[in-house]
């Protein structure tokens, strides 16, 4: 049996996933399925936003100006 690459522990949802990203407005790293909206505004800079603070409202309006 091949054992998965589970690497990191999503500091949302605390389930194991290969693949986490930083909210860019709680700095956690989460899980895809945590991740509700990403934009990416160049090459470089992507910004991430986590279904919590999706659901604040300053944090929604700060990145949706971006
Ligand atoms: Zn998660
Ligand atoms: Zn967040």
């Amino acid at each position: 049996m091949v054992k998965a690459a589970k690497n990191y522990v999503c500091e949302r949802c605390k389930k194991e996933t290969p693949f986490v990203q930083v909210c860019g407005y709680c700095d956690r790293k989460i899980c895809r399925a945590c991740e509700k909206s990403s934009a990416t505004h160049s090459k470089t800079l992507r910004t991430v936003i986590c279904k919590t603070c999706w659901g604040d409202l300053r944090k929604r309006t700060r990145y949706k100006s971006l």
